[in-house]
């Protein structure tokens, strides 16, 4: 009786789980020498962070098409391990139970992804710049941005699907149990990778094609195929996806229309915060979001199901990713 008490209050005690499954402050503060914990100057810093309840974060290294892409990846990563040795409330995070914990804690869990696998750039051994990344904390890989790489096609040029390394790419992804992420895929792509895969399939920062026509948008049979692999789709803020206007109910009927093709289980949030990207009204920074969670409560969304767009339908997959 006493456990089931003390194990009743632990529950009501730990903190809601709210993961951003795409920022790009890594790259803002490479750019502007910002750090994590700037108190100006950034969307998704740790004050905007703290104020909207997210205590998960995807901290995306991307290097851009003109840059020494490697090296500029590795920069990134070493931003933000710097950040983390010197924050003691911030980790980087291997295992979804160890972010659990963090999360528990009142501390910020860390994800690493690379955005566009461009940045393992162009050695013949790409294989073991992967590992060194994975080493180093890699968890989630986008495949591509919006071009085209050696590994496979973007949604950005018409791209096709994987080349041959992209399915030994795709192969030692899931040999090291890193979420694959077809968010700027083409379709294709998205296709190859998703169909009859053996774990979760994520793309961290995209909308419904159906509700707003963009090329990075996801058509109803990519939603359905990442639903049916148990993955997620997070939640894109930038207007242009959302649509003319971008508002939060804009957002919101994104929300309401993955779950009516995918089940809300597939519905997750991937902000594109500090991505340069252009707000919709009422979300301008991550201290925002609690906004998204009053909307789809007024709209019906079960705490269950609001939970899971949280974070937990993103947990659900990791885990399932981990443990393969
Ligand atoms: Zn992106």
């Amino acid at each position: 009786m006493l456990l089931t008490i003390l194990m009743a209050s632990a529950l009501a005690q730990s903190p809601v789980l709210q993961a951003d499954l795409h920022l790009d402050t890594p790259t803002q503060m490479l750019t502007k020498g910002l750090h994590l914990d700037a108190k100006e100057g950034l969307e998704a810093g740790i004050p905007q962070l703290k104020a909207g309840g997210t205590n998960l974060v995807v901290e995306v290294l991307w290097p851009p098409r003109k840059s020494d892409h490697k090296k500029r990846t590795f920069a990134l990563l070493e931003a933000v391990e710097k950040d983390v040795e010197r924050l003691t409330d911030v980790h980087i995070a291997r295992e979804p139970d160890e972010a659990r914990s963090m999360v528990n804690a009142g501390h910020i869990a860390v994800l690493i992804s690379i955005e566009g696998a461009h940045g393992l750039g162009t050695d013949a051994d790409w294989q073991s710049t992967f590992n060194q990344f994975y080493e180093r904390g890699l968890r989630l890989l986008g495949i591509t941005w919006s071009f085209s790489n050696r590994f496979a096609g973007s949604s950005g040029d018409g791209g096709g699907g994987l080349t041959d390394e992209g399915r030994a790419l795709v192969a030692l992804a899931r040999e090291k149990r890193v979420v694959l992420d077809v968010s700027h895929a083409s379709m294709k792509t998205t296709m190859e990778i998703c169909e009859g895969s053996p774990v979760p399939v994520i793309a961290s920062h995209s909308d419904a094609k159906s509700l707003r026509n963009m090329k990075r948008n996801l058509t109803d049979a990519e939603i359905r195929c990442i639903a049916d692999s148990g993955g997620v789709i997070g939640l894109n803020f930038h207007a242009p996806f959302v649509g003319p206007g971008a508002n939060i109910a804009m957002v919101a009927d994104h929300a309401d229309y993955l779950a009516k093709v995918g089940g809300h289980g597939v519905v997750a949030l991937g902000s594109d915060f500090d991505g340069y990207i252009k707000k919709p009204i009422g979300l301008e920074d991550a201290s925002k979001i609690p906004s998204l969670w009053a909307e789809l409560k007024l709209r019906g969304w079960t705490d269950a199901q609001i939970r899971g767009v949280q974070g937990e339908n993103f947990m659900r997959a990791w885990t399932a990713v981990r443990a393969k």
